[in-house]
């Protein structure tokens, strides 16, 4: 349930745009700053993904609060899921332990690619000079616990280069975050395929979520000249979510063209078409209790 009196967890979207980010008046309302989701609950927080939103994240904490620590989970290192991270300002503080988590198929590589991103040809200060004790994690199927927080990671396999998705069980409520992936490709697939198997994942990832943050980019219509791109319809998302029993839809990743005038005549036609469930565009700056 979503907006009940408080005590459950709290979900902020930092960031909500897909590919790049996209500052300027025709994207204020849903905002420019790409993906960034904060999950807190019970004094424990976790954030998922490093996009330009987690900039203004890291400006709400508290500078001289002592020591804090940071659970960052990756989905993937896209720029638009990483870029945000040399200006998290947390980084910057001795007092802060900072762990990084991400795919076990890539966890060699991820260290690496944040270092590589904060070269000094990209960026002046390097990864190796930030003054938080920075340690990397990688994820198997297990769920991890931080607090009252549990947190099971996924691969999806339909984005280039793979993402994870990651579903979070805070008391009784969870939420999902499946951004970065194509699943217009495997819904239809035929049984005992490859793809069909994947679908089958997904669905079963995604049941009975409270909250579903999903990767919804395109229009079926201009999804149509985007195959391959890693990303998914309003449509498919808004189906494979009702079915699967998702109480709350926030459809996320919005394409750099979509203007907040483009989102909200979106939002006005797809909820009237989907009655079963309560779809709406994230929109940057929101907290979303649950339940
Ligand atoms: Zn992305
Ligand atoms: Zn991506």
């Amino acid at each position: 349930m979503i907006g009940a009196a408080q005590n459950g967890p709290l979900v902020t979207l930092w960031g909500t745009r897909g590919s790049i980010a996209t500052p300027g008046s025709d994207t204020a309302h849903y905002g420019g700053n790409t993906a960034c989701v904060e999950v807190c609950y019970r004094e424990k927080r976790i954030i998922l993904d490093a996009g330009t939103g987690i900039r203004e994240l890291g400006k709400q904490i508290p500078q001289t609060d002592g020591h804090n620590e940071f659970h960052l989970f990756l989905s993937h290192t896209h720029w638009d899921h990483i870029q945000g991270f040399p200006f998290f300002l947390p980084a910057y503080n001795p007092a802060n332990t900072i762990h990084f988590y991400g795919s076990h198929n890539k966890e060699a590589k991820l260290e690496k690619i944040l270092t590589g991103q904060m070269h000094q040809s990209y960026f002046p200060v390097q990864m190796q000079d930030l003054p938080a004790q920075m340690y990397f994690h990688e994820l198997t199927d297990q769920p991890l616990i931080i607090g009252d927080l549990q947190i099971q990671a996924q691969e999806q396999v339909y984005h280039p280069g793979g993402s994870l998705r990651f579903r979070v069980s805070a008391g009784k409520a969870t939420v999902v975050y499946a951004s970065d992936v194509e699943i217009d490709g495997i819904c239809e697939a035929a049984p005992n395929t490859p793809e069909a198997r994947q679908f089958a994942a997904y669905c079963r990832f995604i049941a009975n979520a409270d909250l579903l943050i999903a990767d919804a980019q395109y229009t079926r219509e201009d999804y149509a000249t985007r195959k391959g791109w890693g990303h998914s319809s309003f449509e498919t998302v808004i189906e494979t979510a009702t079915r699967a029993g998702v109480k709350h839809l926030a459809m996320f990743h919005h394409d750099p063209d979509n203007t907040d005038n483009i989102i909200n005549e979106f939002e006005q036609y797809y909820a009237s078409t989907a009655p079963d469930i309560a779809v709406f565009w994230a929109r940057e700056g929101t907290t979303i209790p649950l339940a």
